[in-house]
């Protein structure tokens, strides 16, 4: 006899890109007892997007978790060090800012450093909020070194995560999984078997006639979204009023010299172009609407911006921005493109694979998953989303620039009103409330509003309450201790060389 409270006694993973072998990894790792089956099912002919490249800093305790050194990651996927992003020509053509990873110099008595930073910021040598981060200051010196847990030290705040080869990363989980236990199944998909009553996903046919049957299906088939979307009829609620991009054409390049440790944002005139660099190539891409732009002119456009010459092929992509609007559904959960995708700006998507796998580990089921778990995964997921979407909004909404019809689209465009609430509150006295499992802190949305030049008006009163003379002398002390210790660190070339060049 089974009963609806027995333990799943087989996963099976649908798709073997990131998320596919991500959640591999992750489930043979920590959900193995003996006693289930991992099974991961894959197209060779398919294939994966083979894009995403760029992360932030919580993969860094993914791989962690996952018992991954450092070293030996970075030498397989040709993996960087990242510790931001640049963004070029977002306010007006002719301006950067970075938004850096970790802190933005440090709170005194209770306050926010930006409150400090806004109330003086019109007075001389304050210069601009990121000249009081370390990864700021590394990024502009092309440096890296590891964090330090000494408290008196500038680098114990370095924050870092990394750009790597995605189909190495996914190769090495690979191998890692299979050790672990999973079985891959290589073959095309071509029908899901559903229980009768229930819906239950059952079984899927592959087109030599092989059946593949589990009790939970982690559906990691990328844009086809094979089970939720296909099989389940899950609806797709599409963002694409916020987010108009719906295009991408990638293209790598050489290496670049020096290597920098940050991603560069490039708004070109209907979208962005991204500049990833890794130990053994350039991943350069460049992310359009194509209701303002065709693909030739976005192809040209991507080659025009080359910083180094090119080493591969073009390759086009298109897609919609948006979320399924449940990501579980009876005994399916996708993970990665299948479940939503918000394009890469702030490279937030592999992210989203991890923040997936790590609610489900909370909210792990029986073999018949209960309605109220599946509900908390789905309003976990859906926040984790909307969240993201809003930080992302933000840096097309808080433009100036008038120059294209889509920078005037984006500019006027209405935004999600918890969206406009950020930025009124913070147009007002500079404040940031970070809301519950928000992704992005307070530094992150301090240097996008800033770097936007959506400028407060005020700032908080508790600020008065401080020696001026105190203030400025700490604020200038906390600049210089970071370009010296910039200075004084490795170059992020010479680092990567040292501890975990490819070989
Ligand atoms: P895929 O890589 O598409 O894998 C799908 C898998 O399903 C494949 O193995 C395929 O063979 C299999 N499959 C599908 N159908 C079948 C079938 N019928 N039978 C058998 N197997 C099947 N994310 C970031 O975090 N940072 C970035 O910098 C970044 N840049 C991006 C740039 C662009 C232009 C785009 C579009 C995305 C970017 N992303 C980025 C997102 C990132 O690429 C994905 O989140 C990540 O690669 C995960 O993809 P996936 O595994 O869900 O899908």
């Amino acid at each position: 006899m089974t009963s609806p409270h027995d333990p799943v006694r087989s996963i099976v993973i649908v798709g073997g890109g990131t998320a596919g072998w991500m959640a591999a990894a992750a489930v043979s790792r920590f959900l193995n007892n003996g006693q289930r089956q991992f099974t991961l099912v894959e197209s060779d002919t398919i294939g994966t997007i083979g894009v995403g490249e760029a992360t932030i800093p919580p993969i860094v305790n993914f791989n962690r978790m996952l018992g991954i050194e450092e070293n030996d990651f970075m030498r397989a996927t040709q993996a960087t060090f990242k510790l931001g992003i640049e963004f070029v020509d977002w306010y007006r053509r002719g301006k950067r800012y970075l938004h850096p990873f970790g802190e933005l110099g440090h709170d005194f008595e209770g306050v926010a450093f930006h409150q400090f930073w806004s109330a003086y910021r019109d007075q001389a040598d304050v210069g601009a909020i990121t000249d009081y981060s370390i990864t700021a200051a590394a990024c502009y010196a092309n440096a890296y070194a590891p964090a330090e847990r000494d408290p008196r030290s500038p680098l114990r705040q370095m924050t870092h995560a990394y750009h790597f080869d995605a189909t190495l990363y996914a190769a090495y989980l690979r191998r890692r999984s299979e050790v672990q236990g999973v079985t891959r199944v290589e073959g095309r998909i071509v029908d899901v078997e559903q229980d009768g009553e229930s819906g239950f996903v059952t079984a899927l046919l592959l087109e030599d006639g092989r059946r593949v049957e589990g009790d939970l299906f982690l559906d990691c088939s990328g844009f086809r979204s094979l089970l939720l979307g296909k099989t389940l009829d899950v609806a797709y609620r599409d963002w694409s009023r916020w987010l108009p991009c719906d295009r991408a054409v990638a293209l790598p390049g050489e290496r670049l010299s020096p290597l920098p440790p940050y991603t560069r944002a490039t708004a070109d005139s209907a979208g962005w172009r991204w500049r990833i660099p890794l130990q053994h190539r350039t991943g350069n891409g460049h992310v359009y609407s194509s209701a303002y732009m065709d693909a030739n002119m976005a192809e040209q456009a991507l080659r025009d911006g080359l910083e180094t010459p090119p080493a591969g092929e073009a390759r086009h992509l298109g897609f919609t921005t948006g979320v399924r609007e449940r990501f579980w559904e009876k005994n399916v959960i996708a993970l990665g493109l299948s479940g939503g995708f918000i394009e890469p700006l702030e490279s937030t998507s592999i992210h989203l694979i991890q923040t997936g796998i790590s609610k489900l580990f909370w909210l792990f089921p029986d073999r018949r998953p209960s309605a109220v778990e599946r509900r908390e995964y789905n309003r976990l997921m859906t926040e984790q989303y909307e969240y993201i979407r809003d930080f992302i909004v933000l840096h097309y909404k808080a433009t100036a620039r008038d120059d294209t019809p889509f920078w005037n689209h984006v500019r006027t465009m209405d935004v999600p009103d918890s969206l406009a609430h950020k930025i009124d509150l913070f147009r007002e006295k500079g404040r940031v409330l970070r809301y519950d499992h928000d992704l992005f802190g307070v530094p992150s949305w301090v240097a996008v509003m800033l770097g936007q030049h959506v400028l407060p008006h005020g700032h908080d009163p508790l600020v008065d309450s401080m020696d001026p003379a105190r203030v400025q002398q700490t604020m200038q002390r906390m600049r210089a201790t970071l370009t010296a210790t910039a200075a004084r660190i490795p170059s992020h070339a010479d680092y990567i060389a040292a501890h975990c060049a490819a070989p």
